[in-house]
């Protein structure tokens, strides 16, 4: 179950809250800022535990624990997911909020970066337990957030149906029908079209700016997607259609493998809603094989710390798209684009996502509502925009791709907080 294990805290490398803030201030002294900037920006300005109590379906009461981070406001207010997992960490929601403002920065969203998590296991929970936990969050963080505050959204495990429950809940607080508290809503609730696949939608543009970077023709190129969740079951969709070859999938309990391509459409018919699918085969191979199978295109869409100095060195892919948060450590990034492979690092390929978030909020915030067509030209300028920005900064100023992301990403708000006469 190599992609359902918890990352090991003790060993330093895995530690993705160090291994951030080591970039940060990498960034920070390329621009040339000063030490008191990185003080700021090395944490979150906000972080708030919460301890939740649901009443379970056998009448027991269980108290779940729930955080919210805040990274940076300077920009506009704070914007990024909420996960349900028994791994989340207060160390992981820290990292993760400080992502958010990268991805922010990168695809240029008037927000700051926040994230959310609650330690549970919904693949374990009732519909009606689910409810009491998303409802229970939103009450104990509700005097944080907000549409002009904090707005949370999807994230690993959780999806629109958890989002309604949050916003009638935030909107009984509110006293006020509230869609824009929350993004990745049902389209009925004030949802945008597109949002769904929103990431997976700018994975696949990373991966086709990437691959004319690369001279690799998308149509026929081999691609090898680790995790069948909303990003990896959407993206496996989209380079099908494209007319590549996605000859290997997985989830949590192991992969899938075909030379000949794998039938992405059956496969989608299968899985069920936390994109578990590889329990119907007989035949499955580990995540560690998967990760390294002959491709030209390597996406991660799963979990932290997947791709380590442990296998970096049998990569094969010549492109490597990171649609999870957090999958490779900083020690394989060097070997990767020490290797020669283009890495599009997981703050700007994962952009996607936020940026709909952020455009079913404007739609939320004029009442006016956009078509899927609208919606998608405009991811697409967006995301060749982040991807040229970050690509001409790796080139210009001869860092890794991971260097020139966060450089791009960490400007504006570096910014931001000097012109408020915070640093
Ligand atoms: N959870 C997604 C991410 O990590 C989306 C956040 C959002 O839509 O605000 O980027």
């Amino acid at each position: 179950m190599v992609a359902d294990k918890p990352a090991d805290s003790t060993n330093d490398k895995l530690d993705v809250l160090k291994s951030t803030q080591t970039v940060v201030k990498k960034a920070l002294d390329k621009l040339g800022y000063p030490q008191e900037v990185y003080e700021l920006l090395k944490e979150p300005v906000r972080m708030m535990t919460v301890r939740i109590p649901v009443r379970m379906d056998d009448d027991s009461i269980k108290i779940f624990t729930g955080y919210r981070a805040q990274h940076n406001d300077a920009v506009g207010p704070t914007k990024g997911g909420v996960r349900f997992h028994p791994n989340v960490s207060e160390k992981e929601v820290k990292a993760l909020s400080i992502w958010m403002s990268l991805k922010a920065g990168i695809v240029d969203l008037p927000y700051g970066g926040g994230k959310g998590g609650i330690v549970c296991d919904p693949r374990e929970m009732s519909f009606r337990e689910l409810e009491g936990v998303s409802r229970g969050y939103v009450r104990s963080i509700s005097q944080i957030v907000g549409p002009t505050k904090d707005i949370p959204a999807p994230d690993v495990f959780t999806n629109s149906q958890i989002m309604a429950w949050m916003m009638d809940e935030y909107s009984r607080i509110d006293e006020f029908n509230n869609p824009g508290f929350i993004t990745g809503k049902p389209i009925v609730l004030g949802g945008s079209h597109g949002r769904e696949s929103a990431t997976a939608k700018g994975v696949t543009i990373c991966i086709e700016e990437a691959c004319k970077k690369k001279g690799i023709d998308v149509k026929g190129a081999r691609v090898v997607v680790q995790g069948f969740g909303n990003a990896g079951s959407f993206l496996a969709k989209f380079m099908h259609d494209a007319g590549a070859k996605v000859i290997g999938i997985s989830d949590a309990y192991g992969a899938l493998h075909d030379p000949e391509g794998l039938d992405i459409d059956y496969l989608l018919d299968r899985r069920d809603s936390f994109g578990t699918v590889t329990n119907l085969f007989k035949t499955t191979i580990t995540n560690k094989e998967l990760l390294e199978l002959d491709c030209d295109i390597l996406v991660p869409a799963a979990i932290e710390n997947q791709i380590t100095e442990d296998n970096a060195y049998n990569i094969k892919a010549n492109v490597v798209v990171e649609a999870a948060n957090g999958p490779t450590t900083l020690e394989a990034t060097k070997i990767l684009s020490d290797r020669g492979i283009l890495l599009v690092p997981d703050v700007l390929a994962s952009a996607g996502g936020v940026t709909v978030s952020y455009f079913e909020w404007v739609q939320n915030n004029q009442g006016y509502y956009w078509t899927e067509e609208e919606v998608e030209e405009k991811l697409q300028k967006v995301m060749v925009k982040g991807f040229n920005s970050v690509y001409n900064t790796a080139e210009t100023r001869r860092v890794d791709m991971r260097l020139a992301a966060y450089m791009v990403g960490v400007r504006k708000m570096a910014e931001a907080s000097r012109f408020r006469g915070w640093v």
